[in-house]
């Protein structure tokens, strides 16, 4: 029997939110149908959230768990249970309870209305730093200007899938994920409803500056030739300008009889430019080295154990 839906979990040391979460979701569920799975991926949680996962699914044989082999990250773990899924409709959903399961129904029934991406869109943030807040907004601002297509401003990655939309996401081949605009740039029929984003249950965040900056430039380099563009703008306005300054020092000296001398101009003028070479630099390395991961070509994710057959027909 076909599944009506699906819900993909990426859990990261969540241990204490785990039961509450299933506890929610179900109830959420429920109200629509019964033919549900819930997907937890596990991606190489230090606490105790895997035990938990095995005894909801000993429970529950509508419970299915992915047992990643090491933390692999979050987008790449949404990207194993968007794989192994086999609802006619699937959602992504935070497993530390900040995304609301009982906003689930209403992301159902804009897709009973016929949409194939039904996106959760934040109103308010709550419980999370003043930094967080700031370099997510700036980011999305950033990300809008320079991206040619829209990625929806506010959302993360809760939304509600149609099959065929998980079908052509599973085709993109990319070790950098970034799902936000890998959704937008497919296009489908999209729309989104409102919701106030709690905070976290239990438990502190996953996602470290280290990791939001890694996902910010993935974000950047996936769906963007701009920062390429820019740097050779950049070569050519310096070298412009420092051409303006050659003529200058000859006019200088040969016509204005004074040479021009200077330790100090010397010393920024070179420091200026080898900042912008290493920039420029590094900006190419970032692009070069996602190259160098796709040819590399390895899988996205190991799985240790899982409880999902993929020959089932179910
Ligand atoms: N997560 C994950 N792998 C990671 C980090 C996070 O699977 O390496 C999961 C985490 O358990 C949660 C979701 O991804 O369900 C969002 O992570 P988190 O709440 O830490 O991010 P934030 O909400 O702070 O941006
Ligand atoms: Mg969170």
């Amino acid at each position: 029997m076909k599944k009506e839906i699906s819900i993909v979990i990426p859990i990261y040391n969540e241990q204490d939110n785990i039961a509450k979460l299933y506890e929610r979701l179900v109830a959420s569920i429920t109200n629509f149908t019964k033919v549900y799975e819930l997907i937890f991926i596990n991606d190489g949680s230090t606490d105790n959230s895997f035990l938990e996962l095995l005894k909801l699914s000993e429970i529950n044989d509508k419970v299915y768990y992915i047992n990643f082999s090491r933390n692999f990250g979050h987008q790449i773990a949404v990207s194993a249970g968007l794989n192994m899924c086999r609802g006619k409709c699937t959602v992504i959903i935070d497993g530390d309870l900040q995304d609301p399961p009982e906003i689930i129904p209403q992301l159902y029934s804009e897709y009973k209305k016929g949409f194939d991406v039904v996106y959760a869109k934040r109103k308010k943030r709550e419980g999370e730093t003043f930094l967080k807040k700031i370099t997510s907004k700036l980011f999305y601002r950033i990300l809008k200007r320079i991206t040619p297509f829209e990625i929806p401003i506010d959302t993360g990655d809760f939304r509600l899938l149609d099959r065929k939309v998980v079908l052509a996401l599973n085709k993109m081949s990319e070790q950098n994920k970034f799902l936000r605009g890998q959704i937008a740039w497919l296009g489908f029929k999209q729309t989104h409803v409102l919701f106030n984003r709690n905070s976290r249950k239990h438990g502190k965040s996953g996602y470290s500056y280290g990791k939001m900056f890694r996902l910010a430039i993935d974000a950047v380099t996936s769906f963007s030739d701009r920062p390429l563009a820019f740097v050779t703008r950049i070569g050519f306005l310096i070298s412009f300008l420092s051409f303006l300054v050659i003529l200058f020092a000859i006019f200088s000296h040969f016509v204005l009889k004074q040479t021009i001398t200077g330790w100090t101009s010397l010393i920024i003028s070179s420091m200026f430019i080898g900042g912008i070479q290493l920039l420029s630099i590094g900006i190419i390395g970032e692009y070069i080295s996602r190259i160098n991961n796709n040819v590399k070509n390895r899988p996205l994710y190991i799985i240790e154990n899982t409880n999902i057959r993929l020959d089932d027909s179910e």
